[in-house]
């Protein structure tokens, strides 16, 4: 039986041929880090400049990574540097939901007061806006520091540097 083998080939990732996009500081890259040093997370972004990133929206990319993500972190990071780069990104982009988890059933004899949940189909404004800030937009130049041990990590032309100082 190849059942095996044909399981591995199955997960070996995809390889298009094209460059390596490299790991640029997106907030996608942002929610998956933590301080090298002490494990301390979030880290705290200071965005001194940003670029916008041409990716094709995809809807299906927002439903598998939401589960694997702090939505609150993410949230909040964008919000963060929504409010330090107000110049390219106060007017662009719809919100970000304040949620993504389904609202608590309602109590008793009050069926409609509870925020819906997000819309997460594909093409809708919830979506499109998590995979904005997901995907569409990098630090280029500026700061992560770890919220536990303070440690600075300067971001230079998108890339941070996950090195700490030695002392
Ligand atoms: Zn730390």
């Amino acid at each position: 039986m190849s059942l095996v083998s044909f399981a591995l080939v199955k997960s070996k990732p995809k390889t298009t041929g094209g460059g390596e996009r490299g790991k640029k500081m997106k907030l996608l890259t942002h929610n998956l880090m933590c301080c090298v040093k002490c494990h301390g997370f979030p880290l705290r972004i200071t965005a001194d400049d940003v670029a916008g990133i041409d990716a094709a929206y995809d809807g299906l990319f927002v439903r598998k990574m939401l589960p694997r993500l702090e939505y609150p972190v993410l949230r909040d990071a964008f919000r963060t540097v929504q409010s330090q780069q107000r110049d390219m990104l106060g007017h662009v982009a719809a919100p970000l939901p304040d949620s993504i988890e389904a609202p608590p059933p309602p109590a008793e004899g009050d069926s409609e007061s509870t925020t819906p949940a997000a819309d997460l189909t594909d093409g809708s404004p919830d979506s499109r806006a998590i995979f904005f800030a997901l995907q569409s937009i990098a630090i280029k130049e500026g700061q992560l520091t770890c919220p536990q041990c303070s440690l600075v990590y300067p971001i230079k032309d998108f890339i941070p540097n996950m090195i700490p100082p030695s002392a």
